[in-house]
């Protein structure tokens, strides 16, 4: 089985999604050392647990690297990674970014850097989509043009994440919105992933629906919407992995550089870091995932 590390590089971004998971903490105090400490972590990582190496932010494409002055240290743990997939230590490099900028310049540099390094195949663009609450009609705009032209120009591969909201069930069992015709225009894959409170925040779901409306699925409606997709021929497998992707974060929480274990058995539904009242349904402290597993098991 093929485990995957990220690493979270910093957490600035431009975007201000309402639910953004850095939400109310505390950026790093020194990036540019933090930066140097992945450069040599990258040398040391045990390659025959972790084959999948990500970065995440914030947002590294959208002024980000002239912002905070760290560009050429950019740059050198690419070149680090890209050694480590030469190697075939690294099988596959996994990179976040929102696609939600104006200018090209930042991601298109960082494309050609891995096509001159000869990565690009071995690179996965991670990237979100959401029905509510994380574009406007500009920043919308950007994203779809972004996707497309990328696509075209370069054949990226695009792994899309979309919040499973209650906005997003009630599109799916409105016929509004269709993953399959979704994935197809804009060529990419889709994986899902349980609303949660900001974690920086310390509210519980009710608290935060108040402001972010239509954010946390009913669960009669959930239901629905996995039942219609299941008889749409819809592979609900999908559905299985709703919590972080990743099997271990090195990121800060709340200002503290945290090495996060995300899947135990243990905290099989839920990140660690998580509280059941801050996760999932609206109208239930049930665990989604395991209404997806117990929906399985009954057809
Ligand atoms: S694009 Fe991502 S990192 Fe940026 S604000 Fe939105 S959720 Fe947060």
């Amino acid at each position: 089985m093929k485990n995957f590390l990220q690493y979270e590089l910093w957490k600035n971004c431009n975007n201000r999604c309402k639910f953004c998971y850095n939400l109310g903490q505390k950026n790093y105090s020194d990036i540019k050392n933090r930066l140097r400490t992945i450069i040599e972590d990258i040398k040391n990582i045990d390659y025959k647990k972790f084959s999948d190496f990500g970065i995440t932010g914030g947002e590294f494409f959208d002024g980000q690297l002239d912002e905070l002055n760290l560009k050429s240290d950019f740059y050198i743990l690419i070149n680090e990674i890209c050694k480590k997939i030469k190697e075939k230590k690294i099988i596959r490099f996994l990179v976040n970014t929102s696609f939600i900028y104006k200018s090209r310049d930042d991601i298109i540099f960082f494309i050609e850097t891995l096509k001159r390094n000869k990565c690009l195949t071995e690179t996965l663009f991670c990237t979100s989509f959401d029905t509510i609450h994380r574009f406007n009609e500009s920043s919308l705009k950007t994203w779809k043009d972004n996707m497309k032209f990328l696509y075209k120009k370069y054949k990226i591969r695009i792994h899309t994440e979309i919040i499973i909201t209650n906005d997003f069930c009630k599109k799916i069992l409105n016929d509004e919105f269709n993953i399959i015709d979704f994935q197809n225009k804009y060529h990419t894959f889709v994986d899902f992933i349980q609303p949660a409170v900001p974690y920086g925040l310390n509210k519980t779901k009710k608290e935060f629906e108040k402001t972010v409306k239509n954010f946390f699925p009913e669960r009669k409606i959930f239901l629905s919407t996995i039942k219609k997709l299941q008889n749409m021929g819809y592979d609900l497998t999908r559905f299985l992995s709703i919590d972080d992707h990743a099997d271990e974060t090195h990121c800060v929480l709340n200002g503290k550089i945290k090495n996060v274990k995300n899947r135990t058995i243990l905290e099989k539904y839920i990140s660690p870091y998580r509280k059941p009242n801050q996760v999932g349904y609206i109208d239930s402290d049930k665990f989604m995932r395991e209404d997806v597993e117990l929906f399985l098991l009954d057809v």
